[in-house]
């Protein structure tokens, strides 16, 4: 396969790098360009020169090499679940690290190791055939690596802390292409930045995570009522929440009921409200700790029970699937005052796709009684995160479902109190500033200063060195 077309290099170092690389090449006109372009987000349409998709470090150090030679734009994929489509450029390369997906488990010092590849489904496969897993992604065909590193929250925040909480040690290929440790013992600094500031200095080629008991079996579910019931069930949820244990994690939806088999025929297309739960300890303490939610207001539907958590995890694969459009709005508040609340309400009335479903995150617990000093990641005193959401199967309505996301969340406006970077779009240096607040920022930026002070790896919620 000759790639001088697109990339401008002298022949004998592209035929060199061509057959030392062990994963797989593809350019535009190979037969799996068009599968191997798309990322989760089908509203992002890019053209790589090549996609490296890589089958080990090796290879990413080799392509990493080539992009510089040829002073290519540079793209990183894990799970290609980036909302604003990051890990996939106009071209450039993109360094795909889909096929390195190995995990091993340790259940004696109950550690993981995984390669930056994986996809949540991938990571709690393997820890829970020993009954182990580490806060992660709701769904599972998300990747652990850009959710990691931008700090990431899941069903097991409040009783373990962040993904970030669990991260024990990376590997991390620079951009002058030299693998570094990065760990609580060595190159301290780096660490700090990788929890939260996402792929700014470097490749993470592999992860180390602690992890903790965790079901199987867990109790979790969502309750649902009609969205006429939603003020008074959100009102009801802010006390009943107000002193819940950080075994309980809680997520707030609002959406039109979707078609599927365990949902009530009547309610298929119906606005309804849903109270998500996850205990994530005894069965029985849940059962308490949920029945006054299960017993408020009659709930016209209840699939809140004993579950494996591994099924758990995949409840929101159905509404999120690849290849929707999808766009998003973010930001967290410090708590469901009724302003929140009223605002959440009229605009969850004026939900018109079918597909629209969003998210209202429950924080606290373990996320907020780390010191907020030690890492990157900034907002561990947030009450709720709001992930406004629009989805659309094609372009047909998107346009809509975008004006209605921007409409909700400028609404929002005067309650906002941050946000979560992994949650950003495209939305400009100073959206990013804000996601770290001032001083983390700038300290952000002295590291990138001294990992990519010429900003190679840019293509992200981007620090700029300068
Ligand atoms: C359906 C869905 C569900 C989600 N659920 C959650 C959730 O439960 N919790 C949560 O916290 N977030 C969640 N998110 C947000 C998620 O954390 C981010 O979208 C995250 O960036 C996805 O990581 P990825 O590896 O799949 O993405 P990618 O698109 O592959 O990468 C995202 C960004 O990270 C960079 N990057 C990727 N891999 C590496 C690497 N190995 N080294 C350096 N940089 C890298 C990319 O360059 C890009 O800038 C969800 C997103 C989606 C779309």
């Amino acid at each position: 396969m000759s790639m001088t077309a697109e990339i401008k290099l002298d022949g004998t170092a592209l035929r060199e790098f061509e057959t030392s690389f062990r994963g797989q090449l593809i350019r535009p006109g190979n037969g799996s360009y068009e599968e191997h372009r798309k990322i989760w987000n089908g509203s992002i349409d890019r053209r790589p020169a090549l996609i490296a998709r890589c089958a080990g470090v090796a290879d990413v150090i080799a392509a990493l090499g080539l992009a510089k030679r040829a002073g290519l734009q540079v793209a990183v994929r894990s799970g290609g679940h980036s909302f604003p489509g990051l890990s996939m450029c106009d071209g450039g390369i993109v360094i795909d690290l889909s096929l390195m997906r190995a995990i091993r488990v340790d259940p004696e010092t109950r550690t993981a190791r995984t390669q930056a590849g994986a996809l949540w489904g991938d990571f709690d496969h393997e820890t829970q055939a020993f009954g182990l897993a580490t806060t992660g992604g709701i769904v599972t065909h998300t990747g652990v690596a850009g959710l990691t590193l931008g700090g990431g929250i899941g069903w097991l925040q409040r009783k373990h802390g962040l993904t970030i909480d669990q991260l024990i040690a990376v590997d991390l290929i620079t951009a002058e292409g030299e693998l570094v440790k990065a760990s609580a013992a060595e190159n301290v600094d780096l660490f700090w930045g990788v929890r939260g500031g996402g792929g700014n200095f470097g490749i993470v080629t592999e992860f180390e995570f602690r992890l903790h008991p965790v079901g199987p079996t867990v109790l979790a579910g969502p309750i649902f009522w009609p969205i006429e019931e939603s003020p008074r069930v959100l009102r009801f949820y802010r006390e009943w929440i107000a002193d819940a244990p950080d075994e309980l994690m809680t997520i707030v939806i609002h959406r039109k009921a979707p078609p599927l088999d365990f949902v009530p025929a009547e309610l298929h297309g119906q606005l309804v409200v849903a109270i998500v739960c996850c205990y994530a300890g005894p069965l029985d303490e849940g059962a308490k700790v949920l029945r006054p939610l299960k017993d408020f207001r009659s709930p016209v539907l209840d699939l809140c029970e004993p579950k494996p958590y591994v099924a758990h995890q995949g409840m929101f694969d159905p509404s999120f699937p690849h290849g929707r459009w999808y766009y998003m709005r973010a930001c967290d508040v410090a708590e469901l005052t009724d302003d929140v609340i009223d605002i959440t309400v009229e605009h969850s009335m004026r939900i018109r796709s079918p597909l629209t479903t969003f998210p209202i995150w429950q924080m606290g617990g373990a996320v907020a009684s780390v010191d907020d000093d030690d890492a990157a990641f900034n907002g561990r005193g947030a009450g709720h995160t709001f992930n406004i959401t629009g989805s659309t199967e094609t372009a047909a309505g998107f346009d809509e479902e975008r004006e209605w996301a921007r409409s909700f969340w400028t609404a929002l406006e005067p309650h906002r109190s941050g946000v979560y970077v992994n949650f950003l779009m495209n939305e400009g240096t100073e959206r990013v500033r804000e996601a770290y607040g001032a001083a983390k920022y700038d300290r952000l930026k002295a590291l990138k200063r001294r990992y990519d002070p010429e900003n190679l790896f840019r293509l992200n919620q981007n620090i700029s060195p300068t």
